[in-house]
């Protein structure tokens, strides 16, 4: 068992849309002999479309269930040991940044994709800020060195204050753009020369920095100049200690061209070495060890079937310890229930198939046909376990939602609650007037909300305008202050679906005020707390 744990490397690749995650993801799974060809990958990004165009996007969204997961076994070259590495896939779309949150509850480490020309964007500043919070390790790929972009110092004075983690580069680019020449990789101190062909693998050539063959390959004025830069990076950069790497401290920086192939495999390689294997997870109760006798796992995510006939989804369960086997009797924590899973899949590249057994760190596909899962559930062999860390992030965007069809309530309701297990948004009853509030990150969420409403629970929803800035999960020592506070604010007082008190309020100003008047209240912006 220790050996199956040692061997894997569940992480995902997080990224701003269009810096090239799809492109990288492609990369790895060429190396890992998952597919032959490059474009055999499709982009789960969910292209903007018109809103009358909802096939297209259920389409789309269905992709993203085949390519959830990427598994493959890897051996870098000279090494003798197989690496099984697990590729979670995020969607692209910024409106389903819940869905990227929770996966990387699920993950040990993360690589992220910065475009060498843009820097850090928005969404990597988010999602940054979720692997902060959970202390997963970073590796970060700046790609695109085959087009004009920063000069890599500024580039890494960015990374550091944006991402407000420590960097140190391993690789490091000779010119870029046109004059793009290769990078030195400081981590195997070779020279990787850079041949601008989609197809063909870059040249390797183990070449001292101080030789006379470096000039001959670079040119004197670029050898000179590698030579002076990555001195000032010795200078600069504390040495490479793998352990503030794990213990998320220091992000080790790479430099390529995912499109180009160039960089990747290096990337790669280096990845399967540092890359913590699964790593112990925390319960309410307590701290599970990976290398545990007995299964456990929880569900992090929950894609719905696309198929309107066949109203099934999958739950997406990441094993957290033990061995889970097909079959077993295991518990259903929240539902106190025993159950057994007759064709659990696991997840390759373009195809799923049913599965024996699978170890800590593997993620498990288990069919489930209607209300059995919910986010955040936890499984187990008996023991009561409940996994923690999977946090509600405040919304942004605010709506009521009104029934549209009378004679259909019960449906409407059904479907809403299942809808709100799987994540899809979130869901407050406002105390005052019992009106229900739906919240989410994007637009795009309050269409598939409606759109799935109609077609898998045959309800009729309408959206009505509320005016809201933020809702926020409140807490306190002080019970006095807290009631004071609910009395004081009825109207803006709302429960979650758990029964947690929330406040809506609906200016930045109204929110600063109350944060003033009561200093004992905490105000939440996550459910995690
Ligand atoms: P994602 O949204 O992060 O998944 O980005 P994609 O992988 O879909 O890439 C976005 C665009 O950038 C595509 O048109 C890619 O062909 C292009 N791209 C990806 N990597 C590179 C690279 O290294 N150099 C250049 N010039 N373009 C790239």
């Amino acid at each position: 068992m220790n050996q199956e744990i040692e061997r894997r490397r569940t992480f995902a690749i997080i990224s701003h849309p269009d810096a090239g995650k799809t492109t990288l993801t492609e990369k790895f799974l060429l190396f890992g002999g998952q597919i032959q060809v490059a474009g055999a990958v499709k982009s789960n990004k969910i292209k903007k479309t018109a809103t009358s165009d909802w096939m297209e996007i259920e389409k789309q969204r269905g992709i993203s269930v085949s390519t959830s997961v990427m598994e493959f076994d890897y051996t870098p070259d000279g090494k003798n040991i197989e690496y099984k590495v697990n590729i979670l896939d995020t969607p692209g779309h910024q409106d389903f940044a819940e869905d990227t949150f929770r996966t990387l509850t699920a993950v040990d480490s993360v690589i992220i994709v910065v475009d060498g020309a843009k820097g850090v964007e928005t969404q990597t500043r988010k999602l940054m800020t979720v692997c902060r919070m959970r202390k997963t390790p970073v590796i970060i790929f700046v790609n695109k060195m085959d087009r004009e972009g920063r000069d890599p110092f500024d580039l890494l004075d960015e990374l550091e204050k944006e991402l407000e983690i420590k960097v140190r580069p391993l690789s490091w680019p000779i010119n870029q753009g046109a004059k793009f020449k290769g990078v030195y990789n400081i981590y195997e101190q070779k020279l990787d020369l850079f041949t601008p062909d989609k197809q063909r693998v870059t040249e390797k050539v183990e070449v001292e920095i101080d030789s006379e063959e470096l000039d001959k390959r670079v040119g004197e004025q670029d050898a000179e100049k590698l030579r002076e830069d990555l001195e000032l990076v010795d200078g600069v950069y504390p040495e490479f200690d793998v352990e503030t790497y794990r213990s998320a401290e220091v992000a080790p920086v790479f430099f390529g061209s995912a499109l180009n192939n160039f960089g990747v495999q290096e990337l790669l390689n280096c990845f399967v070495e540092i890359a913590p294997s699964p790593r112990p997870t925390k319960a309410e109760e307590r701290e599970v060890q990976p290398e545990e006798q007995k299964f456990t796992g929880f569900i992090f995510k929950i894609t719905a079937n696309i198929d309107p006939n066949h109203r099934s989804c999958i739950a997406f369960c990441k094993v957290c310890s033990g061995k889970f086997q097909r079959n077993q009797p295991y518990l259903h924590v929240r539902q106190g229930k025993t159950m057994r899973f007759t064709s659990p899949t696991q997840f390759m590249a373009q195809r799923k198939s049913t599965i024996d057994e699978a170890w800590p760190g593997d993620i498990v596909g288990l069919p489930d046909t209607g209300g059995i899962f919910k986010i955040g559930d936890t499984i187990t062999e008996g023991e009561q376990l409940h996994f923690r860390g999977l946090p509600s992030f405040s919304p942004e965007l605010f709506k009521y939602i009104e029934n549209d069809d009378p004679m259909k309530a019960k449906q409407l309701q059904k479907g809403i609650d299942q809808l709100m297990d799987e994540g899809v948004a979130q869901l407050f009853v406002n105390q005052f007037n019992n009106r229900k509030i739906i919240g989410t990150v994007g637009q795009l969420q309050f269409e598939v909300i409606q759109y799935r409403l109609e077609n898998e629970y045959n309800a009729k929803c309408r959206w009505e305008p509320v005016h809201l800035y933020k809702a926020c999960w409140i807490s306190s020592d002080d019970e006095k202050e807290l009631e004071n506070f609910k009395k004081r604010k009825y109207q803006y007082m709302a429960k979650d679906k758990e029964g947690r008190d929330v406040f809506l309020a609906d200016s930045g100003y109204v929110l600063q005020m109350a944060q003033q008047d009561f200093e004992h209240i905490q105000f939440h912006f996550t459910s995690e707390f």
